[in-house]
């Protein structure tokens, strides 16, 4: 049977069903609707005020790779400026042929890029150091909550190294999806609560940060990618299928087998949750080291810091942060600081094990005042 006629330019043949809504429409007349997609998405969300310099995070991957491009396509209608910022996390095998892509990308687009890397920004601790210090206690599905937080605050220094106003990320409605349904899994209100809308105005002194592919489903940015003949980097990180994240994506996949609307569903519940006062979280501080925003004494990517150069990157995680960060020196010793490994000696306060030697039934490993359990080692994925 030959195939329909576009239902836009009445003219070409489809070569496609738009997932969503079925629409059949030509390989151009497809591309366009998606760009005029994120152009709504952008202008209705007041996300990209004229005169933005935007800090596009860029990885190398399909997403990153379609979100530069739609955006260089909608520059001179935005009144924007883009800049190419990389993050080099230090993942042998795996980043250096990423960046190697998003190189030839930006000399392909004529748009400048900056690489960071987390060896040079946080005293030579790189991803695949991290992996090894904590697959030492039997934890490397904790990776990628470290890599998160501190790409988090990689791209944010390096959108502050070229003058940004603004930084995008290439977050597509398929992982926001996903996003939500693990914080739904963790039980972790204040993230749900946190993670709906397109993105953050820039609290404190973080840059507004947004997420113009926020309602584009991964289907249609392959579908783009392809039409458009884009090139991307399509390997998967070495540290990903240990990632909490990939129990999400499968548990996605099946709801959206039956209801193929799961995806947007999720995203637009988690835009409508809000907490109840007596479950909001206090008002964020600011980091005692760094400055940047904080809920404890220490901010995330300080915390993991923290954890890590002190040898115990478990407890910077979780409850374990907790511990670190707002246990009271022992009294008549004033030299030990908050968080002194010292000061967590003593008998867990765990439910299942008090005598801080064996582990909990949950499988965590008691580390002196509480427990620090699998769950806890998952927060950020
Ligand atoms: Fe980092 Fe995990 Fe992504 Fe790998 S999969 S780049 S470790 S967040």
């Amino acid at each position: 049977m030959p195939a329909p006629t576009c239902s836009s330019c009445h003219a070409a043949r489809a070569a496609l069903r738009r997932p969503r809504s079925g629409q059949a429409l030509c390989g151009s007349c497809f591309c366009a609707a998606f760009e005029a997609e994120v152009l709504h998405t952008v202008l209705a969300g007041r996300l990209l005020p004229p005169g933005a310099v935007v800090a596009v995070g860029a990885s190398g991957g399909k997403d990153s790779t379609v979100l530069a491009h739609v955006l260089r396509e909608l520059a001179p209608r935005l009144g924007i400026t883009l800049h190419l910022v990389a993050v080099d996390e230090g993942i042998g095998g795996y980043r250096d042929a990423a960046l190697e892509a998003v190189s030839s990308q930006a000399a392909r687009w004529e748009l400048p890029l900056t690489i960071v890397a987390y060896a040079d920004l946080f005293g030579g601790w790189t991803m695949d150091a991290v992996a090894r210090s904590t697959a030492g206690s039997g934890r490397s599905r904790s990776c990628c909550t470290f890599c998160g937080v501190l790409r988090r605050r990689a791209l944010e220094e390096g959108a502050r190294l070229v003058g940004a106003t603004h930084i995008v990320t290439g977050h597509n409605a398929d992982d926001m999806a996903e996003t939500v349904l693990m914080n739904f899994l963790r039980g972790d209100a204040g993230r749900l609560a946190r993670g709906g809308g397109l993105g953050s105005a820039g609290e404190g002194c973080a840059l507004p940060r947004c997420r113009p592919l926020q309602f584009a489903s991964q289907k249609e940015v392959v579908l783009y990618a392809h039409f458009r003949r884009l090139r991307y980097f399509s390997e998967e990180c070495v540290y990903a299928p240990e990632a909490f994240r990939g129990h999400a994506r499968d548990l996605l996949k099946r709801l959206e087998a039956a209801r193929p609307s799961a995806v947007l569903d999720l995203v637009h519940s988690a835009e409508r949750l809000a907490l109840a006062p007596a479950a909001r979280p206090p008002p964020p501080g600011t980091c005692s080291r760094c400055g940047a925003l904080a809920s404890h004494t220490l901010c995330q990517a300080c915390a993991l810091l923290d954890g890590l150069n002190r040898g115990l990157p478990r407890l910077a995680i979780g409850k374990g942060r907790r511990v670190l960060q707002a246990k009271p020196p022992l009294a008549g010793n004033p030299s030990q600081a908050i968080g002194d490994p010292v000061a967590l000696q003593g008998p867990c306060t765990c439910e299942q094990s008090r005598d801080g030697a064996s582990p909990c039934r949950d499988g965590g490993d008691c580390a002196g005042a509480t427990c620090v359990v699998p769950s806890d080692l998952s927060a950020t994925e």
